[in-house]
C-alpha cells in the first residue's frame, strides 16, 4: 500500500519490509471479509470477587478459515488502523449485550457482569453514547450488567470529552474499568476526576509478584491508590494459587486469570459457572 501512496516511503527496497507490508495488507483484506462472513466469536473469561463469580470478561477471537484462532493482539491494532474497530466493537457490544439478556431467565448466570474492551478509537467517536444506549435498548440488557473497559492511553488526548462520555453512561448505570492500569502514564489528577468503578492491576506486574519486589510494590501501591480513591480493584493474570493468595493478602478481592479459567467459548463459561457456584 504503501507504493500506491506514492512519495519516497519505498525509495529503498528492503524485502523483509515489502514481505511484511504485503502480509498486513493481506490480513487487512482478510479481517473485511470475516466482518462479513461473521468469523469472529466471544470468549468469556470469569471474574471472581471474594470467592464468588461476579463476572465475565468477553474477549473477542477470531476464526480465521485458514489460520485457526486468531488471538486479538494479532489483530485489534490492524482493525484500529483501518477503522474496522468500530463495526467489530460495534458486534462485540452487541453480542455481549445479547448475552447478558440471555442469561437473565437463569439465576446462576443472571447477577453476572459483563465487561466489555474498548477502543479510544470507537469511545472518541460522536455517537458513541448514543450506539450503546441504543444497543442496550435493542437487546433489552440492564445496563448496570455492563462494564466497560477502557485503556490509560485514552488519557492522552481531550480528557472533557472522555469524562462527559463516561459520566453519560455512568448515569444510565454503565460501570468502568481502567484496564492494564500502571502499564501506561495515567495523571493522578485525571484519575481523580474519572468517573471509575475499577483499576484492573495489568497481568505484567502480577506475573513477577514474587520475581521482582518492584512488582509487589506496585500491586500494594495500585490497591492503596484505589482504597483511597473509593475504587475497586481487580488483578489480571492470576495463574497461580500462590498469587491469588498473596492479593487477597494484600486487600485485592477480585482477581481474574487462568488459575480460575481460561477464556471460554460461552457453553463452556457456562457450565463453568454452574459447576463454581455449586462448590
Ligand atoms: P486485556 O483486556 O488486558 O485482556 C486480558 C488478556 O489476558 C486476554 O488476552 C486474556 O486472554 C489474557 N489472560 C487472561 N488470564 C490470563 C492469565 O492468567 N495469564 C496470561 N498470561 N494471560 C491471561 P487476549 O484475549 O489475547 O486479549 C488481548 C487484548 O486484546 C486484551 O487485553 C484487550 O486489550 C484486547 N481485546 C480483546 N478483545 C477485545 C475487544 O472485543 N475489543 C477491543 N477493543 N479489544 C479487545
Ligand atoms: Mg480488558
Ligand atoms: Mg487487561
Ligand atoms: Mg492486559
Amino acid at each position: 500500500r504503501a507504493k500506491d501512496e506514492g512519495g519516497n516511503g519505498l525509495c529503498f527496497f528492503d524485502p523483509a519490509m515489502e514481505s511484511l507490508v504485503l502480509k498486513h495488507a493481506a490480513l487487512a483484506e482478510d479481517l473485511r471479509d470475516a466482518l462479513r462472513e461473521r468469523q469472529f466469536l466471544l470468549h468469556y473469561q470469569a471474574q471472581v470477587s471474594g470467592g464468588r463469580l461476579s463476572g465475565a470478561e468477553v474477549l473477542v477471537r477470531w476464526q480465521h478459515p485458514d489460520k485457526g484462532l486468531v488471538s486479538p493482539g494479532e489483530f485489534i491494532p490492524l482493525a484500529e488502523e483501518t477503522g474496522l474497530i468500530i463495526p467489530l466493537g460495534n458486534w462485540v457490544l452487541e453480542t455481549a449485550c445479547a448475552q447478558l439478556a440471555a442469561w437473565d431467565d437463569d439465576p446462576l448466570l443472571s447477577s453476572l457482569t459483563i465487561s466489555v474492551n474498548v477502543s479510544f478509537q470507537q469511545f472518541r467517536q460522536d455517537d458513541f453514547v448514543d450506539q450503546v444506549l441504543a444497543t442496550l435498548r435493542r437487546t433489552r440488557a440492564n445496563p448496570e450488567r455492563l462494564k466497560l473497559e477502557l485503556t490509560e492511553s485514552m488519557l492522552a488526548s481531550n480528557v472533557d470529552a472522555l469524562i462527559e462520555r463516561m459520566y453519560a453512561l455512568k448515569a444510565k448505570g454503565v460501570g468502568f474499568a481502567l484496564d492494564d492500569f500502571g502499564t501506561g502514564y495515567s495523571s493522578l489528577s485525571y484519575l481523580k476526576r474519572l468517573p471509575l468503578d475499577h483499576l484492573k492491576i495489568d497481568q505484567s506486574f502480577v506475573r513477577d509478584v514474587f520475581i521482582d519486589s518492584n512488582d509487589s510494590a506496585i500491586v500494594k501501591t495500585i490497591i492503596a491508590l484505589a482504597q483511597s480513591l473509593g475504587l475497586g480493584v481487580i488483578a489480571e493474570g492470576v495463574e497461580t494459587e500462590e498469587q491469588r493468595d498473596y492479593l487477597v493478602s494484600v486487600g485485592c478481592h477480585a482477581c481474574q486469570g487462568y488459575f480460575f479459567s481460561r477464556p471460554l467459548p460461552v457453553e463452556a463459561f457456562e457450565t463453568f459457572v454452574r459447576k463454581f457456584q455449586r462448590t
